[in-house]
């Protein structure tokens, strides 16, 4: 069954208007937030390798910037609709006010996929779009990130083309760039330890024992990697990892450097000689702790919600629970730490990244981690009070959070 993202988006919203009319939030500012403020499609002709011309186009969705630059990551995929585009950039709205940030959200997302390009298509194909749009881009006004298939290179060429476009270096205008053209330190595992400083911060409030827990992730690239190197530091058994061409299943403990190794040979989980390969399908159901989500959108769904055994699910890819698999969760008494908390932490250092960049000034590495640990441990606390006093997921609290922030800037800019 296919289900469409941006429904699912504005179903989430829905769900937690009940608590926000209590808390004074209008249905004139909900309504408004349904929908983003700007959808923009680009179609960009590009010479290729062979003096060919390929167009390729590009979706853009700005959602809202009550109080700050839309920001975001540009996405090089071959699948993309509208509406998943649309979806996204309103998580990313909601996403950037749960951990109070000035930033309000967008997506892009060029439909091609970056393997068939050779580098000079793909630098090519980088500057056309700067050119084709760089006069709705500032960065006091949209602020662009990587996301996946795009990386430090191809940031730095889209940088290197503003600048030249704008007349000057302005390493503020676009994040996730290589360090020696201002990319925040911590900004490569960012998604990750926050995502595992949630899930800490998380068993300490409950007062639960962290260490010794299985834990089975889904994805072996950059979020879910990194993961997995910095919890197997804490005790836990990591027994099960996947990538798109298959689950590895280990009920003794993986070894999580060989895996990298073979990661970085362009090698699949896979491709260990001595662990068990189990389908995609069978892993989600492992009667495991605490599942790792970090791959796919729309991995856990009223399809297969009855047979999901872990206690603790962490959602570092986005959308990969539906909005009905949610509430079967919580009925079931399964904890879910939803996407718009687990995984906010790249926008977070991109954002610090925004400002070291603006201000032409670079912060060490220890006062980048100070201040993401004062924000991860705020949010986490926020959220986690909220749905204790309201009795909801942390999914909703979340919501009910970021709405109820952005509803105070709507309110006194309107
Ligand atoms: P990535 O491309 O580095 O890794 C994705 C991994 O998922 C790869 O190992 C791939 O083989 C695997 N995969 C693909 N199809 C699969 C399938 N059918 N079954 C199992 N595994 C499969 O991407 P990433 O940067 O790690 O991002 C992963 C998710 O996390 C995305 O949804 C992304 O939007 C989200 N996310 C990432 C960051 C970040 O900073 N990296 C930040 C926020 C959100």
């Amino acid at each position: 069954m296919t289900i469409n993202p941006y429904e699912s988006a504005k179903k989430q919203i829905l769900n937690v208007y009940d608590f926000l009319k209590e808390k004074g939030v209008s249905w004139e500012f909900i309504e408004e937030y349904l929908y983003p403020d700007r959808v923009l499609q680009v179609n960009i002709p590009v010479k290729m390798d062979n003096w060919d011309v390929k167009v390729f186009t590009w979706y853009r969705s700005q959602h809202k910037s009550y109080r700050g630059p839309y920001k975001w990551g540009i996405r090089f995929h071959q699948d993309v609709t509208e509406n998943e585009v649309k979806a996204l950039s309103v998580w990313m709205s909601v996403k950037t006010w749960v951990v109070d940030l000035p930033l309000g959200g967008w997506k892009w997302w060029i439909i091609v996929n970056p393997k068939e390009l050779s580098q000079r298509e793909l630098e090519e194909l980088s500057r056309w779009y700067v050119r084709a749009i760089y006069k709705y881009l500032w960065p006091d006004f949209d602020v662009p990130a990587p996301d996946v298939n795009t990386n430090p290179q191809i940031m730095s060429w889209m940088v290197d083309e503003y600048s030249k476009l704008v007349w000057k270096f302005t390493p503020g205008a676009f994040t996730g760039k290589p360090l020696s053209i201002w990319w925040s330190r911590w900004r490569n595992i960012a998604t990750s330890l926050g995502g595992l400083y949630v899930l800490e911060e998380y068993f300490d409030l409950e007062k639960e024992e962290f260490q010794g827990k299985t834990v089975a992730i889904q994805g072996a690239g950059n979020a879910g990697l990194n993961f997995a190197k910095l919890i197997e530091k804490k005790g836990v058994k990591i027994v099960a990892i996947s990538d798109s061409r298959g689950w590895i299943y280990d009920p003794d403990w993986l070894n999580i450097e060989k895996i990298e190794k073979l990661k970085q040979n362009k090698q699949s989980v896979t491709d260990l000689p001595w662990a068990e390969i189990i389908s995609n399908d069978d892993i989600l159901k492992l009667d495991v702790d605490i599942l790792v989500l970090a791959a796919l959108e729309n991995q856990i769904t009223s399809e297969n919600v009855e047979d999901i055994k872990a206690k603790y699910i962490l959602e570092l890819a986005n959308w990969p629970v539906s909005p009905e698999a949610d509430e079967v969760l919580f009925e079931k008494g399964q904890v879910v730490i939803p996407d718009i908390l687990a995984n906010a932490w790249g926008v977070t250092v991109s954002y610090f990244e925004q400002v070291q960049g603006n201000m032409n000034y670079y912060w060490p590495e220890s006062e980048v981690f100070e201040r993401l640990s004062v924000i991860m441990k705020k949010s986490t606390k926020d959220v986690y009070n909220l749905a204790k006093e309201l009795k909801i997921d942390f999914r909703k609290a979340s919501y009910v959070i970021s709405l109820e922030r952005q509803y105070e800037a709507w309110k006194v800019r309107k």
